[in-house]
């Protein structure tokens, strides 16, 4: 799973609406970058917004229908790209923020990918194996015109993984009439998948958090951090920030946060939460609230869980010298304000999180030389690539004198923008 086993979300102090959120960052850098009105306009609006019916006979012999949704925001840079998430309070108006990330992402992550992202509304804990599968099939079969692998190619996310990925593959691939490992990333090694990509995640937000410590002097053997979500993002950011000599001082989940000031066992608590699902009981530290997590007195804040976690109600409260987005969009916009008076270096999520997405890119060029790489040539090459677009999103937020966030949209959008004028506008 992309992230720790779904639960009702913590109370949130003062939820935006994702797409405004996003919207409020956009409109921002689209007046720095004097982007014309028609651009502005285009580069808004998602070029496809898919609602489906999904019809399931459940276990019980009775019918319940769940609805799935896919949104595509841009395709100008190449076939869309994109998660698919599991949730039970999923709106289309969340698809499409996520969708127009995933924009930015591909664009500040150097590869030629559209963003896209969908989801079915649904609750992956009360429903059994067989009923989630039938749910992704049947959601696959409903979106056999737009996925592809030219055309718009999913992967895991909130409560989704290898094996969903590979229900999606196996269904498109009975349609087509042959086997089309391309059209999704995040599958099993076993049907074309890549070495790396399950960590990929967390490993990019490994690689930006010492690119960050770099630009603030920060020793790492005298850098404490907090990570909060425990999924596969948080989980992996914590075990290698701790290898790499960090103190990991907290990690939470949907069970509450646990706080050691002498830094928690990592490997322990994976360990733990494999057996028992939730970190609760595994005694790796005192429990603390979610919200105490995030004020902790520490160098380094992962928010690796879920959206609109730093807000314009605790971002004041914030003690940490550095955040890096592990998670999409866990910072309200009204947050960046405050942050940013307080000196906070914030390494955004569309830049933070896009190791993922970069080795679903390798994932995907594999899957379509039948050529499969090493570990380490995956990781080699991330690091790189991450290491690439930190700078250029550095150097951006320095040239128009604005935070690291506002330089990876500027950045992201000129891309875009620069692409959709050199194809020009189909009449
Ligand atoms: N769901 C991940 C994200 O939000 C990965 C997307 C992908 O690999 O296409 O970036």
């Amino acid at each position: 799973m992309e992230t720790a086993l779904y639960k009702e979300p913590a109370p949130i102090a003062d939820k935006e609406n994702p797409f405004e959120s996003m919207m409020q960052r956009f409109d921002v850098a689209a007046e720095l970058l004097e982007l014309e009105r028609g651009v502005y306009e285009y580069l808004k609006t998602p070029v496809k917004q898919v609602t489906v019916s999904i019809p399931i006979q459940m276990d019980n012999g009775e019918i319940e229908v769940f609805e799935g949704y896919r949104v595509i925001h841009n395709d100008a840079l190449g076939p869309s790209k994109g998660g698919i998430r599991y949730a039970p309070d999923i709106t289309l108006d969340e698809m499409k923020a996520l969708a127009a990330w995933m924009t930015w992402k591909c664009s500040i992550a150097n590869i030629p990918f559209g963003g896209a992202k969908g989801g079915v509304k649904c609750d992956p804990n009360k429903l059994t194996q067989v009923e989630l599968e039938k749910i992704t099939r049947r959601f696959t079969a409903n979106m056999l015109d737009i996925f592809g692998p030219d055309k718009d190619i999913p992967a895991p996310d909130m409560n989704t993984n290898e094996q969903v990925m590979a229900w999606i593959m196996d269904t498109y691939s009975m349609h087509v009439r042959r086997t089309e490992t391309a059209v999704v990333t995040g599958k099993p090694l076993i049907i074309g998948g890549s070495l790396g990509r399950r960590e990929a995640t967390g490993r990019g937000v490994m690689v930006v958090t010492f690119a960050a410590m770099a630009k603030l002097g920060l020793n790492p053997k005298q850098t404490t951090c907090a990570v909060q979500g425990f999924g596969n993002v948080g989980s992996v950011s914590a075990k290698l920030l701790s290898e790499q000599g960090l103190k990991v001082v907290a990690i939470s989940d949907v069970s509450g946060g646990y706080y050691n000031k002498r830094g928690i066992d990592v490997n322990q608590a994976i360990e733990w939460v494999q057996k028992h699902r939730v970190l609760e009981g595994s005694g790796i530290g005192d429990p603390i609230s979610n919200e105490e997590l995030l004020e902790l007195d520490i160098d380094v804040l992962v928010p690796a869980a879920k959206e609109d976690q730093i807000t314009g109600k605790n971002a004041s409260k914030i003690k940490a010298k550095i955040i890096v987005e592990g998670a999409n969009g866990p910072t309200a916009s009204k947050a960046d304000p405050i942050l940013d008076s307080k000196g906070i270096l914030v390494v955004p999520d569309i830049l933070a999180n896009s190791g993922g997405v970069t080795v679903s890119y390798f994932e995907w060029v594999q899957d379509r030389q039948g050529y499969f790489w090493t570990l380490d040539r995956v990781n080699h090459r991330l690091e790189r690539m991450m290491h690439e677009a930190f700078n250029n999103v550095f150097q951006t937020g320095e040239k128009y004198k604005v935070s690291m966030r506002l330089g990876a949209y500027i950045l992201a959008i000129d891309k875009v923008a620069k692409t959709l004028k050199v194809r020009g506008i189909y009449a």
